[in-house]
């Protein structure tokens, strides 16, 4: 299993067209989508997220509305305010918790995560290979990206790859 931030960097940079390749093949091929999500359940117990916390760094999180009175309240401040100091617009204009490149998640301290109870729906289910609206071939597309970040994401489809019976 690897989970080598750096080595994920590169070989999902380089893989991107292979994956690619794989987003047409499972929307052309029929594929067990339990199997898929077994596996990538399996995988993401076996990597302890609470050493990595490179999704926290690397990606933004919008949020829905239910996100926020939870955060508001863990944060004694108003929803406003919490608006106000804790969100910012993404690029499409989404509303999202604010980020900056040299530290992530505004909320990030050190690895852990300072709202951690009441962390925002988008983080708890990250990063949706297991739970997420819709059949994986839909949702392939959000998995190129992460697979150059996120260690579940790249071992899940080296893992998919030969049970689908894609060949590259
Ligand atoms: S809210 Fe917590 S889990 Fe979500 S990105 Fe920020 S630090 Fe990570
Ligand atoms: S979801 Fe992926 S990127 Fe985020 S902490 Fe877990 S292994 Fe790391």
């Amino acid at each position: 299993m690897l989970t080598d931030l750096v080595q994920i960097r590169r070989l999902g940079e380089q893989k991107r067209p292979e994956n690619e390749r794989l987003r047409r093949h499972l929307k052309t091929h029929r594929y067990v989508e339990r199997r898929l999500v077994q596996i990538a359940h399996d995988i993401q117990d076996r990597i302890d997220c609470a050493q990595c916390a490179n999704c926290c760094r690397v990606a933004t999180v919008q949020l829905i509305e239910r996100d926020i009175p939870p955060l508001a309240k863990f944060l004694g401040i108003s929803e406003a305010r919490f608006k106000r100091d804790y969100t910012m617009p993404d690029d499409e204009g989404r509303l999202s918790l604010k980020w900056t490149e040299e530290s992530g998640c505004v909320f990030l301290s050190g690895n852990d995560c300072s709202v951690y109870e009441v962390r925002p729906a988008s983080c708890r289910n990250f990063p949706h290979l297991v739970k997420g609206e819709g059949p994986v071939s839909t949702r392939m597309w959000q998995f190129i990206d992460r697979a150059c970040y996120c260690p579940i994401v790249y071992n899940a489809l080296e893992a998919w790859k030969p049970e689908v019976g894609f060949k590259g």
